[in-house]
């Protein structure tokens, strides 16, 4: 008996379309080898169409992407753009709406990719952000007594039930890896929100049996960065979670390789899933974007879809190519990005 999977699919901006389609391409396939069959929605949603009518989205937006088992988006940005406004207008509600209160990024040194860190040869680590609340909150604002008294205030929020939540997941991945957890903190200056989530991840983690190590943001940071297989699973609120995991990234060699799942674990609703890199306008339009961090993404969609073997087939195949030696030219090659898609698609075949 065949299984089927609707995907609501928003290409976005810039080279999004580009990576979007191979991504397409190469899970279909993939997940045909397993007798699953993968239906696409695509949505013409992101900057041009704010451009045209002044919203990202439609006001049923939300409603639209509901029925779907799975988002897959590309990249939704535009200089022309502030970023707020596509963060704002687009992305946050989406994680918010479906309650995707984990960002999972992981960040592995992959065949062929060179870590711009001297004597790297090896890096396989996973960031797990907290999504919804934290520092990304909307409570605030700016008091200006005159011109020479402004004040800005902007309220973090943190609930034991968030923190809680995410927390268990990150324990749980490490349970299923290393065992080893670390907590990005910073309780010595954030007095009262800090010592607040280290308290409640040593609870949970004591709960699910996981040593965990708490480290101030900023010495996790160098820390990434002196000896970054010091660490196995790292969670983070919103803001760190955010800063370290491009940090994590970057060591993995390029952005172009970087993917991001947006999750909710329960699969109460739909998650949703991208390459964590923005439209790149530089190139976009010269067919020579890196399809890998998409592609990335779309192995674990197939994954949190339950299609395991469909989900390892792609990451093998895309990692397979990128061994002999077919990269894009972020990663020093000449590989177009239809002829990179090509070669993960014979792979597939
Ligand atoms: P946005 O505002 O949409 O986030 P941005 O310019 O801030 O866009 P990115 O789009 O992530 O940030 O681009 C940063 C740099 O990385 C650019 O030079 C871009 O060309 C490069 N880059 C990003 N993604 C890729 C990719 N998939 N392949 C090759 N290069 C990439
Ligand atoms: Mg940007």
């Amino acid at each position: 008996m065949s299984r089927s999977h609707s995907i609501a699919v928003i290409a976005g901006d810039g080279i999004g379309p580009e990576v979007v389609s191979v991504a397409l391409a190469c899970a279909e396939r993939a997940a045909a080898r397993h007798d699953v069959r993968l239906t696409w929605r695509e949505l013409d949603w992101g900057c041009e169409r704010y451009a045209r009518s002044g919203t990202f989205m439609p006001d049923d937006g939300l409603d639209q992407l509901a029925s779907a088992d799975a988002i897959l988006l590309g990249a939704v940005g535009w200089p022309s753009v502030p970023d707020h406004l596509s963060l704002w207008g687009l992305l946050i509600p989406i994680r918010r709406a479906f309650d995707q209160y984990v960002n999972l990024r992981p960040a592995r040194l992959l065949p062929g990719v060179v870590s711009p860190l001297r004597g790297v040869d090896e890096l396989d680590l996973v960031i797990v952000r907290e999504n919804v609340e934290g520092e990304y909150s909307q409570v605030g604002g700016v008091v200006e007594e005159n011109a020479r008294a402004t004040t800005a205030l902007q309220q973090s929020v943190f609930t034991r039930r968030g923190i809680e939540r995410v927390t268990r997941y990150a324990a749980k991945l490490a349970a299923e890896r290393s065992g080893r957890l670390t907590s990005a903190t910073k309780s010595n200056g954030l007095v009262h929100s800090m010592p607040f989530w280290d308290q409640v991840v040593a609870e949970v983690c004591a709960q699910e049996d996981v040593a965990v190590e708490a480290v101030h943001v900023d010495a996790l940071a160098a820390r990434l960065v002196t000896a970054p297989g010091s660490c196995d699973v790292v969670v983070g609120s919103n803001l760190f979670g955010d800063i370290l995991s491009d940090l994590a990234s970057a060591i993995a060699g390029s952005l172009g390789v970087a993917p991001s799942a947006n999750l909710n674990p329960e699969r109460d609703h739909p998650s949703m899933f991208e390459p964590i890199h923005g439209s790149a306008p530089d190139i976009a339009g010269k067919g020579v974007a890196n399809p890998v961090a998409t592609l990335w993404a779309a192995s674990m969609m197939l994954a949190h879809l339950g299609e395991a073997e469909a989900a390892d087939d792609l990451y093998s195949a895309f990692t397979g190519v990128m061994a002999d030696g077919c990269l894009t030219a972020d990663l020093g090659g000449s590989a177009t990005t239809s002829e990179f898609g090509a070669e993960v698609v014979r792979r597939l075949s």
